[in-house]
């Protein structure tokens, strides 16, 4: 994950919840993607550390436990921009130039200029970041597939020139449910439309208050549609008393049900989700140097592996002096 901000429910229901539910049958490595910020954000570095720390806190508070998963940082493991080197000399450029969300970005972030030769290899280091591991799979949403063919391609030409060193990675699939944002569009920092995890109860009241909903719905008293509507979304979504919302949504349906009542309903049941992760997060945040300390240790021993691998990739290569 990219450390470009705060957390948000987006990152919760898209990746957060799928990361958590995974350590149960895999062995998990989750890295702050710092390298990978710079791709868009080179200008501004200044926030990047705070978020990356923020971020963590986020992590443990949504239940990655660094007792089982690897949690790092990136750039803390040099490796990953050596073997990304090394990658670059094998790719061909119009491989990366083919990527779907290369040219996409670059006209949907216009206002940042992304003609750098990092932004159009950050496939490569994102290649890197995984075979360094050997990781067999990579959970992913169908946005990135193009992008794990492609770091299946960039293995098998290594393994072609220099022998069976790296394992080809598998995408794992999940569905990722596209979370709105309080004005209906994707939720998401550029868009200042989120709810994040680190809201306390009143903002969160707030800001459901002024969730969009249906506009044709100008009194309460007239049928509104449920279907498609993000503040239902939102209550199927975090909402676990499925009575509340049913009735909720027949009454909505037949114009007897008021906005606020919707709306104040649902803040009460997203804070309730969110109250056992404020108090994780704060006792993370209580204890002194405790963030740095997890992504510190974690970042000791992924290198330990990441350097393993790399003193067989300088053997394969001949690169042993
Ligand atoms: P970003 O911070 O936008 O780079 O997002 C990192 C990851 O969080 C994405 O790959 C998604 O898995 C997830 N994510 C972010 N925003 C949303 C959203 N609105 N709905 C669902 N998933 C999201």
């Amino acid at each position: 994950m990219r450390p470009t901000g705060k957390l948000h429910l987006g990152h919760l229901v898209g990746a957060l919840r799928n990361w958590v539910a995974l350590q149960e049958t895999y062995r998990c490595y989750y890295f702050v993607a710092d390298w990978h910020a710079l791709t868009s954000h080179y200008a501004d570095t200044g926030e990047i550390v705070e978020s990356a720390l923020d971020n963590a806190a986020d992590w443990i508070a949504a239940g990655l436990d660094p007792e089982r998963s690897t949690l790092f940082v990136q750039s803390l493991i040099p490796e990953h921009a050596e073997l990304a080197l090394l990658l670059g000399m094998i790719t061909p450029i119009p491989w990366l130039e083919r990527v779907p969300t290369y040219k996409e970005q670059i006209e949907q972030l216009a206002e940042r200029d992304l003609s750098s030769f990092g932004f159009l290899g950050y496939p490569l280091l994102q290649t890197a970041d995984v075979i360094i591991y050997n990781a067999n799979v990579v959970p992913v949403g169908d946005d990135q597939v193009p992008h794990l063919e492609l770091s299946r391609e960039i293995v098998r030409r290594f393994n072609n020139f220099y022998g069976e060193v790296f394992t080809e990675p598998q995408a794992l699939l999940t569905q990722v449910p596209r979370l709105p944002g309080l004005d209906n569009r994707k939720m998401s920092k550029s868009y200042g439309n989120t709810i994040d995890l680190s809201d306390d109860a009143v903002t969160v009241q707030k800001k459901v208050r002024q969730m969009y909903t249906d506009p044709k719905r100008v009194r309460a008293d007239i049928p509104g549609t449920v279907e498609g509507n993000p503040v239902f979304l939102y209550h199927d979504a975090f909402n676990p008393d499925v009575d509340e919302v049913e009735d909720l949504k027949a009454r909505y349906r037949l114009g007897t049900v008021g906005d606020v009542e919707v709306k104040t309903k649902l803040a009460t049941a997203v804070n309730s989700m969110l109250d056992p992760m404020r108090e994780r997060r704060a006792a993370a945040l209580a204890r002194p140097g405790y963030l740095r300390e997890v992504l510190f240790e974690g970042s000791t021993s992924a290198r330990a592996e990441a350097a393993a691998t790399m003193e067989r990739v300088r053997d394969a290569m001949k690169l042993r002096y």
